[in-house]
């Protein structure tokens, strides 16, 4: 399943080789998962392989943390839904 999520590299995720730090990287591929099994399933499927992924959120960071040095770019930007809030009573 998480092979199918895995694209790799093509042109048309240019836009995710750069963050608002203007520094502009590599990456061989790159997944949006959906849900948190989606993003264990992608971290299974390179474990091992000595793949670097680089996390990205909304890609507004401007020190380049979000810009990939090849290896997987694991996009988060989809992760949109709120699940249920829950009221810790620990903590009031
Ligand atoms: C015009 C402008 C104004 C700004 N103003 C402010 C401001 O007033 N205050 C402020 O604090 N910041 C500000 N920022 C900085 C920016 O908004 C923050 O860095 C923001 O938190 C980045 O979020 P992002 O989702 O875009 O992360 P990204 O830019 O995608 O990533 C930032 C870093 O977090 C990592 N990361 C992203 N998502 C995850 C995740 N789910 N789990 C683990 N690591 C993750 C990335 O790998 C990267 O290292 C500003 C930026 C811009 C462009």
């Amino acid at each position: 399943m998480a092979a199918a999520l895995i694209m790799p590299w093509s042109s048309e995720y240019e836009d995710y080789l750069r963050d608002e730090s203007r520094a502009v990287g590599s990456a061989d591929y790159i997944s949006f998962p959906l849900t948190e099994e989606d993003v264990v399933d992608a971290l299974k499927y390179t474990a091992g392989s000595g793949t670097a992924i680089t996390t990205q959120g909304a890609r507004t960071g401007i020190v380049g943390g979000a810009v990939p040095n090849g290896g997987l770019v694991l996009n988060l930007s989809r992760m949109k839904r709120i699940g249920e809030i829950v009221k810790d009573e620990r903590t009031g």
